[in-house]
């Protein structure tokens, strides 16, 4: 008799020859997709009989695992802050990380602000994450990709977000000239083409539009940086999410186009992964 602790144990076995790091999860979120099930419940029931039906949907999705396809890919969803975000392969899947981004732009705006632009939304994650934190600012989110607005547009809609608006742009490109933000994010393509990482898990499923920028990575988050300027108000701040060896370029890049109080945040793993500006 096959239950859902003796189903998890054999797919967690299965599992641990891959390059995941999070078999025990993976196994769960997929067994959950399966069932149709909140994973309290694999919990509350581990001794329940699966019956064939199910133990072969759940292998199915476990194949597709085994065979490197992200988790976030397979259920069609990831969680993000206390948002639920349908994903897909037209952008990156949101990482902790980044939920880091979000912790520091609270922390550094306490009493809220009234305007956001997020550059390269993806999912629509920091804007919607932000937009939920501070219900009365005006959130705006842009991406260059079609296929990604229409997926923010979506978390939108599903989480009930009421204070964003997405729109395809490349970076600043097609905002109103007098457009003016308290508050400008990003967490855009800092990876360099010759990485290995690029080779490596999730990754390798993930569009190399949202990952990879020319420059040692630096392209992207150069252009940003030179142009927040004209779309940032008095006192507002800049923050960018970057790779774990660009912390000090970024702080440098920030200096020289005139940004105060320049610094840089840890992300989860104790590397520096969020670095910031305010304009004055
Ligand atoms: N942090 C991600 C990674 O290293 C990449 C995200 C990005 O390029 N913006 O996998």
């Amino acid at each position: 008799m096959i239950t859902i602790a003796s189903l998890l144990k054999s797919a967690r076995d299965e599992l641990s020859a891959t390059q995941s790091d999070t078999v025990q999860l993976d196994a769960e979120l997929l067994l959950c997709h399966s069932l149709q099930c909140e994973r309290s419940y694999l919990f509350t029931w581990p001794e329940k009989p699966l019956d064939d039906k199910s133990v072969q949907a759940f292998r199915e999705l476990l194949v597709r695992r085994l065979n490197g396809e992200p988790v976030a890919h397979i259920i069609g969803r990831r969680d993000f802050w206390d948002l639920q975000l349908a994903v897909n392969n037209s952008t990156l899947i949101p990482r902790p990380d980044t939920e880091t981004l979000v912790e520091e732009a609270l922390a550094f705006f306490p009493k809220g602000v009234d305007s956001v632009l997020d550059l390269g939304t993806g999912t629509g994650a920091i804007a919607l994450a932000l937009a939920s934190e501070w219900p009365t600012c005006h959130v705006v989110g842009v991406d260059s990709s079609p296929a990604a607005v229409a997926l923010a547009e979506q978390n939108r809609r599903t989480n009930r977000i009421e204070n964003v608006e997405f729109i395809q742009s490349c970076w600043y490109e097609s905002l109103a000239d007098d457009s003016c933000f308290q508050l400008i994010v990003s967490n855009p393509p800092y990876i360099d083409e010759s990485d290995p990482h690029l080779q490596q898990g999730d990754v390798r499923f993930e569009p190399r539009s949202a990952l990879v920028a020319a420059d040692q990575g630096m392209a992207d988050l150069d252009v940003i940086i030179q142009q927040a300027p004209d779309y940032l108000k008095a006192g507002g701040c800049l923050m960018l999410e970057h790779g774990y060896q660009q912390a000090s370029d970024v702080r440098k890049a920030l200096l020289a186009r005139g940004f105060g109080a320049v610094g840089s945040q840890n992300d989860l793993a104790g590397n520096e992964r969020i670095s910031f500006g305010r304009w004055s």
